[in-house]
């Protein structure tokens, strides 16, 4: 048996800032195979994958996560080197100690503690690991996902490791997220001096309406699980930075986290029809970021609500928000996700720590939930 302490340790010191793993990956195979996994290594470009299964029977569970971690930014900055777990006062400092090795650590004993109890368990049980979840995500789980779709191997239930508790462990699950799409906006104008503004068309003028219009709309009204579509500018910039010329251009950067009330096709395509209605000239590029996804009850939903209660005596929330995560690539294939992970107050940050009890809280409750659905 490991212990999820020790383990959590070792995992922070390797440093596997991404798209590296720095080893990482064979840690955990090493511990996994003699329970019965079978180690897959799928590797695309820069970013090692890999998918650890026992079993072959439906219905399949997934552990899904990242060992990458982003960068410690100064290590002076840190009261302990960010690379060296550090157990101080109750917590275990160290990058990705919260974001997410303590969460692979506990995966990782509650499997080998329920397979321990229940030998011959139904159905199967996989690990989908990545090392890119911090980066550009083109070569990891998404990657990883359509392998498995063209061979038609299906995860009925999957627990992503983010840390998605507030205050205690387990006060809060992900059970979807709001998706996300940007728009990059060039307002063509024409250039001249402010004194001759009937010789220029000035970019800002002209769009300012529909700059207050788009502000202004009311998207959707959200629903059950999500809050309603919002749309934010985030950057904005026009002029030569002389006082005396319009300029004869203006960018526009935009992003909307969007509900499961509207499509992204139909955002763009509001956006065209009301850029059109003020009579602009354009250019526009949209980059989409993740369609939003939504395990509203069932199975999974089920066994985790009820894991944590048993755990820990809190009744968990449901929660929507939050920027994207893996799960995005992992719920369009008809799979239950819901996101399950330590507390989120250090994740990215300088100090980044975990509560040393809350890895075994964690621990217990995914064995909880592994000995719900599959015992
Ligand atoms: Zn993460």
């Amino acid at each position: 048996m490991t212990d999820v302490l020790t383990l959590t340790k070792a995992l922070i010191n390797k440093k596997s800032v991404t798209p590296e793993d720095a080893g990482c990956m064979d840690l955990l195979a090493d511990l996994l195979t003699p329970l019965g996994f079978v180690v897959e290594h799928l590797d695309f470009g820069d970013t090692k994958n890999v998918w650890i299964r026992k079993g072959s029977q439906a219905p399949l569970f997934c552990f899904a996560g990242h060992t990458d971690v982003v960068p410690s930014g100064p290590a002076e900055k840190w009261q302990t080197p960010p690379f060296e777990a550090t157990e101080k006062d109750g917590m275990l400092f160290g990058r990705g100690a919260a974001d997410m090795k303590g969460s692979i650590a506990a995966m990782v004993v509650a499997t080998q503690r329920f397979i321990q109890a229940n030998p011959d368990h139904k159905g199967s049980i996989a690990y989908l690991i990545t090392s890119d979840e911090e980066g550009p995500f083109i070569n990891g789980t998404t990657k990883v996902i359509d392998t498995l779709e063209e061979r038609n191997e299906k995860i009925d239930w999957c627990i992503v490791g983010e840390p998605s508790s507030t205050a205690k462990v387990g006060d809060v699950v992900k059970n979807g997220r709001r998706g996300s799409l940007t728009g990059d906006l060039i307002i063509k104008g024409i250039q001249g001096h402010v004194a001759y503004p009937h010789l220029a068309r000035n970019p800002i003028h002209q769009v300012a309406p529909a700059l207050a219009e788009l502000a202004n709309t009311h998207w959707d009204s959200g629903n059950e699980f999500f809050p309603p579509t919002s749309f934010q500018i985030s950057n904005i910039n026009g002029g030569t930075g002389a006082g005396n010329v319009i300029p004869g251009e203006l960018h526009i950067c935009f992003n909307f986290r969007f509900s499961t009330e509207v499509t992204d096709q139909e955002l763009i395509k509001r956006v065209t029809e009301l850029l059109d209605k003020h009579q602009l000239e354009y250019d526009i590029k949209w980059t989409f970021n993740g369609q939003p996804f939504l395990t509203a009850a069932g199975d999974l939903v089920a066994a985790t609500v009820d894991a944590i209660k048993d755990c820990t005596g809190i009744d968990t929330e449901l929660s929507t928000a939050g920027g994207t995560s893996d799960g995005r690539f992992i719920a369009p294939t008809g799979a239950q996700v819901v996101e399950l992970g330590p507390v989120n107050a250090t994740i990215h940050k300088i100090d980044e720590c975990v509560n040393i009890n809350d890895l075994s809280t964690l621990t217990s409750v995914y064995q909880n939930i592994l000995q719900r659905l599959l015992a």
